[in-house]
């Protein structure tokens, strides 16, 4: 193992510390449903939707897409200004593919987003195949004096993989999409699963190096996990689909971090979807609990996010 330990209990460069460096103050991401659709849904690159797709699974029932988004922020900074003292806030476009439209409404919900005085900036979840030149420019010249970050849904770097989940892109073009978003001053986010049937933990592994040697800012890992009516479900039922267990996943994660260069914040480690519609694995823990369960491991082997490729966390946590 090269590079030095670090000099604090983190452990892992997360973008909560990220934000708090950046902005000086809390910051908290506000979910916002903009009312999008997503091309590997309507037919235009798909139909069906990845296997484990439910959206509603990963947003607050408040982000209702008729709700005009100023009534959606409202509620949710009043959530996090009371839950966590947050004062700025980061607008997340989250549920479906949220640059798949006409320009002229994306400049829209984005700008009335960024109009509110205690909004510092907007988060745009979106696919790598659905981003076209219009959109690169608008979200380009918004990033001139406001922070935009651009989350890109990959989930495997193995084509083999995204075509078994119905993903609908590739890894190529990924990579194309990256490599358009960078040098423009825009954030870059990618998305990522474990324990696709199948994946190999080497080969979800080996995404981190290659995650570290292009200009992704930010990564968000989670398990894979079932909900009620996707594919996934039936495939878990019918014994076709095997979760990974709770101490697969955090031994990946681990190995994950430990390859993942320290300037690379970590958004999230964990999927959670409610109980209701929740299928398989069923761990039962909240995001808190994973992400210390994880720092834990990291302790227990004296290690720590990037100390396989010879960076040190001083360097950012410092
Ligand atoms: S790209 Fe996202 S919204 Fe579209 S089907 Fe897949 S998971 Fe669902």
């Amino acid at each position: 193992m090269t590079g030095s330990p670090i000099h604090s209990e983190l452990r892992i460069n997360s973008y909560g510390s990220y934000l708090r460096r950046r902005f000086s103050c809390r910051v908290s991401k506000v979910n916002v449903d903009g009312g999008f659709t997503c091309p590997n849904r309507d037919g235009s690159r798909g139909t069906g939707g990845c296997i484990y797709c439910d959206n509603s699974s990963f947003s607050p029932k408040e982000t209702v897409a008729v709700i005009p988004i100023e009534e959606q922020m409202a509620a949710g900074m009043a959530y996090h200004r009371t839950r966590l003292a947050s004062e700025k806030f980061i607008v997340y476009f989250q549920k479906f593919t949220n640059t798949y439209a006409p320009v002229e409404k994306l400049s829209d919900l984005y700008r009335r987003a960024l109009s509110h005085p205690d909004v510092v900036g907007i988060s745009v979840g979106t696919r790598p195949d659905s981003i076209d030149d219009d959109a690169v420019a608008l979200l380009t010249e918004l990033a001139r004096d406001r922070y935009v970050c651009v989350e890109l849904g990959l989930q495997s770097i193995d084509d083999a993989i995204l075509t078994g989940i119905n993903r609908g892109h590739t890894f190529a073009e990924y990579l194309s999409t990256v490599d358009r978003l960078a040098g423009r001053g825009i954030d870059i986010c990618t998305h990522l699963i474990y324990g696709f049937p199948g994946e190999k933990r080497s080969g979800f592994v080996k995404g981190a190096r290659l995650i570290s040697s292009l200009p992704v800012t930010a990564v968000k890992l989670h398990q894979l996990h079932a909900v009620e009516g996707t594919k996934l479900a039936r495939m878990y039922r019918d014994g076709s689909y095997l979760p990974i267990s709770l101490a697969e996943y955090v031994g990946a994660a681990c190995d994950f971090l430990e390859e993942l260069s320290p300037k690379v914040s970590i958004q999230r480690l964990y999927g959670s979807a409610p109980l209701s519609i929740r299928v398989a694995p069923n761990w039962n823990l909240k995001n808190n609990q994973m992400w210390y369960a994880v720092v834990n491991e990291l302790k227990r082997r004296g290690s720590w996010q990037g100390c396989r490729v010879g960076c040190e966390m001083r360097a950012v946590n410092g």
